[in-house]
């Protein structure tokens, strides 16, 4: 080990990322490892982002903050990698910034360093920079958006402030894109009437910007949560101008404003799934545990338009179906609803926006082998 790096790694004993400049910074994460520094020094680089220069508001509706979770746990590229590359500078995130609301330990706090309402204005001022929306957004009750209020704003209006200065807006996760499962069918649904950023469940004329009659081009980018990889190289191709917004956006995006990229409409989870040559021999496990088929334990992946199959999840290790659980088609955008019963052979429902006949084609199409027959006969109840 040369000594520039001996007195490096010396110096990363208890040292102070926060004080870092960003070439230190990069070098420190070269020497360690990108996985290893980023299981141990994620808060440090989320403050890393703020050497950068493309501004990044992301901001959090009703959710888990489980795509958050997903993107921090990115594999390839990992955040680091795509930081470096990217040059993203996340100047707002809710769960990550350091920023309080207007009070801290009793005292006003008026500066943007401290306040992170006054932090946000500066942004929306500045304007020009990517909203990124995670979480859905409550219309209830009776159009008020007030079952969501943070510092006495309802999230409804900040999403008005916000969406109206930004460069780009993209949707992360199925709640921010269609309302998710905040949005599913029940006794309250009515009352509380969540919307996607642009959409509400399949309804384009109901997304939350339509209602707040602010008229932008979105981007979804649904999964619960989404992959990092479709979240950070969407982000990626925005900043780095590889995406025009919103000139290339009709080209790009499907019916449902999802990327086709990884959201492909002639492709399901199913074609690409470990398990299929069990589904083609028509071996289907009915306990979970198994290593067979997950039809009969409720896998919606023959519906489900995404790249899981191939892309996989966690660095490419693993995915859903591959894991033993059956896939929900969390990328729907009728989901949870199209979905449900979860775990339950369903014979009778489609993809959302077509109807059991479509689905039917899709499938043959899209498989072209006896499997698609199959899972036809299935359907129909032959
Ligand atoms: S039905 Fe599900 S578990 Fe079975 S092969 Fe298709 S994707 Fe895999
Ligand atoms: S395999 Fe299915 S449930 Fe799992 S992430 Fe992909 S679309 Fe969602």
């Amino acid at each position: 080990m040369s000594t520039g790096i001996k007195n490096l790694v010396r110096t990363l004993d208890g040292v102070d990322f926060l004080k870092m400049d960003r070439r230190t910074f990069m070098k420190a994460v070269g020497i360690m490892g990108a996985s290893a520094f980023l299981g141990t020094y994620k808060t440090d680089i989320v403050k890393a982002l703020e050497f950068a220069e493309t501004k990044v508001l992301w901001i959090h509706g009703s959710e888990c903050t489980g795509c958050s979770e997903s993107v921090l746990n990115a594999g390839n590229p990992d955040l680091v990698q795509a930081l470096e590359k990217l040059n993203v500078n996340l100047a707002f995130h809710e769960t990550l910034c350091a920023q309080q609301g207007i009070w801290n330990d009793g005292k006003l706090v008026n500066t943007s360093e401290l306040n992170s309402e006054i932090l946000q204005e500066e942004i929306y001022e500045e304007g020009g920079y990517i909203l990124v929306v995670e979480g859905a957004i409550p219309n209830g009750p009776d159009g008020s958006g007030r079952y969501l209020v943070i510092g006495n704003k309802t999230f409804k209006d900040t999403l008005g402030e916000a969406a109206k200065n930004a460069a780009a807006i993209v949707a992360v996760g199925t709640c921010a894109c269609y309302g998710g499962i905040t949005s599913a069918d029940s006794d309250v649904a009515k009352d509380t009437d969540y919307r996607g950023v642009a959409f509400a469940k399949t309804d384009k004329s109901k997304g939350m910007l339509q209602e707040l009659n602010i008229d932008k081009p979105v981007i979804n980018i649904p999964g619960c949560p989404a992959h990092p990889d479709w979240v950070l190289l969407t982000l990626g191709a925005v900043i780095l101008g590889k995406i025009k917004v919103p000139d290339d956006l009709p080209a790009l995006l499907d019916d449902y404003n999802r990327p086709k990229v990884f959201y492909p409409p002639d492709h399901t989870v199913h074609e690409n799934c470990p398990r299929r040559g069990y589904y083609d021999r028509g071996e289907f496990d009915e306990q979970v545990g198994g290593e067979k088929c997950l039809w009969k334990l409720g896998c919606k992946a023959p519906y489900a338009h995404a790249d899981c199959g191939i892309r996989r999840w966690n660095g490419s290790v693993s995915m859903c179906t591959q894991a033993g659980g059956p896939c929900i088609n969390c990328v729907d955008p009728g989901w949870p609803d199209t979905s449900r019963p979860l775990y339950v052979e369903r014979e009778d429902i489609g993809v959302a926006g077509a109807n059991i006949d479509t689905v039917a084609k899709v499938a043959v199409g899209a498989a072209a082998v006896a499997a698609g027959v199959h899972a036809v006969r299935r359907m129909k109840g032959e």
